[in-house]
């Protein structure tokens, strides 16, 4: 999936705040559009989000080092992303 801007720890919040109102409103049936589709699409969209973690971080180098803070992550940053992530979207 592709996004608009940057994708931050906070954008990342306020997408998936704002994909499940959206979601929450399709399951009500009260979407103006037809609502499984609905359901259907923000449900994909939900999913789609990144999870934050150093492997789709653009501040990630190579040997596994973050550019941020000089140094190796520990296992549950590498695991769980830090504040500072960035998603770098890219697939592979
Ligand atoms: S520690 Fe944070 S900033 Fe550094 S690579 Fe991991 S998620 Fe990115």
């Amino acid at each position: 999936m592709s996004f608009d801007s940057d994708v931050t720890v906070p954008r990342l919040a306020a997408l998936r705040k704002r994909y499940q109102a959206d979601l929450d409103r399709a399951l009500k049936n009260d979407h103006e559009e037809n609502s499984a589709l609905w359901v259907e699409f923000n449900t994909n969209r939900l999913n789609e989000l990144p999870r934050p973690m150093c492997a789709n971080c653009v501040h990630l180098q190579t040997g596994m080092r973050c550019r941020l803070a000089g140094a190796v992550p520990p296992p549950e940053v590498r695991e769980n992303g830090c504040e500072a992530w960035e998603f770098d979207d890219i697939p592979f």
